[in-house]
This record gives structure tokens, sequence and C-alpha cells, in this order.
């Protein structure tokens, strides 16, 4: 085998676009997305800094299927938001998220990547986005932002 080889499959940063699974803790839910790991991120928002945003990749809706559990997740949404996420009504870990954003595209599906079977997330490399700030068009950089608007 060569090292190239082997670095793809230990890893995941450099496996290009793959098909993963992933569930909470309990495992009541389950689900599959297809993603490429080079692309995984981090936010500054009021949500992500109260959990302790592990990291997280996008993707479009058809590329996430959720297997198991549809009656075991409940949802959370910031009123008036249309970006919501799903934790476990049972162990109560948060797989995956929903939302459209149209500066980034549209409608999305969400993972966290803490979730992800056989998934080191140390082995990553993450992007910061400002979602504090609603800040998408500034796009994401290898620096976390500050709680303070950098933006007027
Ligand atoms: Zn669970």
């Amino acid at each position: 085998m060569t090292q190239t080889q082997n670095d793809s499959q230990q890893n995941p940063a450099k496996a290009g676009v793959r098909t993963y699974t992933g569930g909470c803790h309990c495992g009541a839910v389950r689900y599959e997305a297809t993603v490429n790991l080079a692309d995984v991120s981090r936010c500054n928002c009021t949500f992500c800094t109260k959990y302790g945003d592990g990291g997280s990749t996008s993707m479009k809706p058809e590329a996430f299927r959720l297997l198991k559990g549809q009656e075991d997740v409940t949802q959370y949404a910031r009123k008036g938001s249309p970006n919501s996420r799903s934790f476990c009504k049972h162990c109560g870990v948060m797989c995956f998220g929903a939302g459209d954003v149209p500066e980034l595209g549209g409608a999305f599906r969400s993972i966290h990547i803490g979730t992800l079977d056989d998934v080191d997330p140390s082995l990553l490399t993450y992007q910061y986005w400002d979602g504090r700030h609603d800040n998408w068009m500034a796009g994401s950089r290898s620096s976390p932002w500050p709680f303070q608007a950098t933006v007027s």
C-alpha cells in the first residue's frame, strides 16, 4: 500500500465525496449522508456557541437520508428562523439540521461531525463562519470570528 492510499483511508479529509453513516448516542436515530469531509466548518452563532459546536458540514437535501428514527427526533428552531436542528428525544444528541440560507445556495441539510461513524474529528480542518452576524457573504475563514461584529 502506498502512503497516499493509506492517507486517504486514514484521513477522511482526503477521502473525497463519500457516503457516511452516523447517528445519535443511544442508536434510535440513524442517517446516511454523501459529503466531502474536506469541507467542514464551525460557527460562532448563539446556538453553536451554547451547544459547543464540534463542527458540521452541509449538503443538498437529496444527499441526506434519515435511515431510522423519524419518530425519535425533535426539532428546535429559533422563532421565525427557517433553520432547524434535530435532536434525539432519548439521548439528546443533535445529529443533523436543515435550513435555507439563500446566500449559501438555498435549501440544505447539515450533519454534526461528531455523530459520524468511524470518523475522527481531530483529523479534519475546520473553516469558521460568522453565523452570529448572519455574515454569510464574508464566507468562511481559517480562524474563529469574534462575537463583536466585524462589519457594519
Ligand atoms: Zn438517541
